[in-house]
């Protein structure tokens, strides 16, 4: 049968390896299996949030409250925004498609990073929008605004992902409004947001504030999740803010009910537990710094990473699928970025425990 030839080059998008796969295909024990490949939150979620599911399992034969009300209201009060100024999605990632669908086209393509998040590609290309991509695999807003003023008719959308999915880096704020500041009101920006919780934490140079964004410019969507820093990529929330001429429109494309009654008071429970968040963000970064030791004693390159992962880039020597196959022998699920183009793995920053074993393995490994 013939399909819509805009969806023959679309690669399907590979989230981690799931767990119960390798148990049965490589026979290792469930709770041996450690998966630090889909930048899940290592502490679960809070228990609070568990919680709130039970006590609303009961109300799950019912549609969930479409107007998400309270869900809005409390993002707009964290945000210090106005409700008008949110729309939710089953996971950020349906924000996206939305916001894809809303302004590009045939004639209106969408500008990336050189290496970023797949779904943006992915969204484009089933309706038939071209990516343009900057050369640097990380955000170079030079280079960004050099192809922008180039082809300024020609593009619709310019996603920057801060920090950047996956290779982590980010970019110091003020950097980031001047860049938006050169672009024309009519060309709509993404500012993806999935990993700020974390940016945050690391240095306060890099915080993206939504309300500060949207009213310096109008033609910004920030984007932002339920799913890393919180917690619930089982729950799929995640929001957009921007200005209510922009919000409206993504509206138009809204499926009726698009998060469940339970993800609504997950999300409004986890966005209560400040505590769970900030011991999480703690916990990453002072177990990234394990990596970065033994990634230096290595000679590993790394990127500097503002996120709940770190990227490892192998010379020569090394390939990263095999390290990648050796380890998921072990039990450790990690992502092999070799269909990026790239010679290197991104971990998700476990448990200390899984580190442990992680480091260990790996450096076993290196030392062949
Ligand atoms: C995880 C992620 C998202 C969205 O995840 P959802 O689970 O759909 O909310 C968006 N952008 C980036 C860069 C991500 O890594």
């Amino acid at each position: 049968m013939k399909f819509n030839s805009e969806l023959d080059d679309i690669v399907t998008y590979e989230g981690g390896k799931p767990i119960e796969l390798v148990v049965r295909e490589f026979g290792i024990k469930e709770e041996d299996v450690i998966k630090l490949a889909s930048n899940e939150n290592p502490n679960g979620t809070s228990l609070n949030v568990i919680e709130a599911i039970k006590e609303h399992a009961s109300k799950v034969s019912i549609y969930p409250d479409d107007s998400m009300y309270r869900l809005k209201d409390s993002l707009a009060e964290r945000f210090r925004v106005e409700s008008e100024n949110i729309i939710i999605g089953a996971g950020s990632d349906q924000v996206i498609e939305f916001a894809i669908r809303a302004k590009a086209n045939k004639n209106l393509k969408i500008l990336t990073a050189g290496i970023t998040f797949a779904m943006y590609e992915i969204y484009a290309k089933q309706i038939g929008v071209e990516v343009v991509k900057t050369n640097s695999i990380t955000h170079n807003l030079d280079e960004f605004l050099t192809i922008y003023k180039n082809n300024r008719d020609e593009i619709g959308i310019i996603f920057l992902c801060l920090p950047n999915n996956p290779l982590g880096e980010s970019i110091p704020t003020r950097e980031v409004y001047k860049f938006i500041s050169e672009i024309d009101s009519d060309t709509l920006v993404v500012v993806d947001g999935a990993y700020q919780e974390y940016a945050i934490f690391k240095d306060k140079k890099y915080e993206v504030v939504p309300s500060d964004l949207i009213d310096r410019f109008h033609n910004v969507l920030y984007l932002g999740t339920f799913s890393k820093a919180y917690g619930l990529g089982g729950m799929r929330v995640g929001y957009g803010i921007g200005q209510k001429s922009i919000i409206d429109v993504l509206y138009k494309l809204r499926p009726p009910f698009n998060i469940t009654t339970l993800s609504i008071e997950a999300a409004l429970t986890a966005l209560e537990d400040e505590k769970f968040v900030e011991d999480s963000l703690r916990l990453n970064f002072n177990q990234m710094k394990r990596y970065e030791e033994i990634a230096d004693k290595n000679q590993i390159d790394y990127i500097n990473s503002y996120t709940n992962f770190i990227t490892l880039i192998f010379n020569e020597k090394y390939s990263s699928k095999e390290i990648a196959d050796i380890l998921l022998r072990e039990g450790i699920i990690v992502r092999d970025l070799t269909s990026y183009g790239l010679n290197a793995i991104r971990v998700t920053i476990g448990q200390p425990r899984q580190n442990d074993r992680f480091l260990e393995s790996f450096e076993k490994i290196l030392l062949g």
